[in-house]
């Protein structure tokens, strides 16, 4: 068998005197799909984060398609460039058209030329049903929208792997299915997500496994109909009903 494309080792971290991340293991093979549940405090963005070590592990290893990112030698940009990451917050540029937001990290970063990275732009906005909105500026958009144009920009880096950190909880419920949609679609098209979330029928719907995180811990790990289905932890069951 291959390699995974993620894996996380005996990670981990601490902030001050705050043990966040007490020893996770986790394994996400090419093409997997795999939904973070959770409360919140529980650790999952600071594990998202040290994936892409946009936090430092105190202690573990994080490797990424076979690349130890936890190597102090690593080219962590080059590394970085190979993951895609959604927050919950679009964070896209104000100052910019969604076009421009496209375009900017593909130039700075891939040093790709201009008309280069703006066929690359316009592919990914249609991907996420967005052309029409090129040359729209991202207050002229619902948050749905917005988060979208951050999706297509991730996309646009050309990314091994996707993160996603909450990408709906901050939209009105009504916009929630639009982001749902092209998350499921990357999906189908073969994309490694990691995905954390509280939208439990995505996560049946479109999970591969689901891990359940509490207390700088993973609890369970298993298919969705294991975890969230049929969960073998009072702390899982605990947490899936307040859900309901
Ligand atoms: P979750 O995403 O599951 O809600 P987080 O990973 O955000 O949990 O946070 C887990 C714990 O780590 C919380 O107690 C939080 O206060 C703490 N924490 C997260 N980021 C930082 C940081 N940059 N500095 C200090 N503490 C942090
Ligand atoms: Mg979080």
């Amino acid at each position: 068998m291959s390699r995974p494309e993620i894996e996380v080792r005996a990670l981990h971290k601490s902030f001050g005197a705050n043990e966040v991340l007490r020893g996770i293991d986790l394994e996400i093979g090419r093409g997997e799909v795999v939904c973070v549940i959770g409360p919140s405090g529980s650790g999952k963005s600071t594990l998202l984060r040290c994936v892409n070590l946009l936090e430092e592990p105190t202690k573990g290893q994080v490797f990424v398609g076979g690349t130890e990112l936890t190597d102090p030698d690593v080219d962590i940009d080059a590394v970085r460039r190979r993951i895609g990451m959604v927050f919950q917050q679009f964070n896209l540029f104000p100052h910019l058209t969604v076009t421009e937001n496209l375009t900017l990290p593909q130039r700075r970063v891939l040093r790709r030329d201009k008309a280069a990275a703006a066929q690359v732009a316009a592919e990914n906005l249609a991907r996420v049903g967005l052309s029409e909105k090129a040359a729209a500026y991202p207050s002229s958009l619902s948050g749905g929208q917005q988060q979208r144009v951050a999706i297509a920009r991730a996309l646009a880096m050309g990314p091994e792997v996707m993160l996603f950190d909450e990408p709906t909880s901050a939209l009105d419920p009504e916009l929630v299915g639009d982001v749902l949609a092209v998350m499921r679609m990357l999906a189908d098209e073969g994309m490694t997500m990691m995905v954390v979330t509280h939208e439990m029928t995505f996560a049946r719907e479109v999970a591969d496994r689901v891990v359940f995180m509490d207390d700088g811990v993973i609890v369970e790990d298993g298919t969705p109909e294991q975890v969230i289905g049929n969960p073998r932890h009072d702390r899982t069951r605990h947490f899936l009903s307040r859900l309901l």
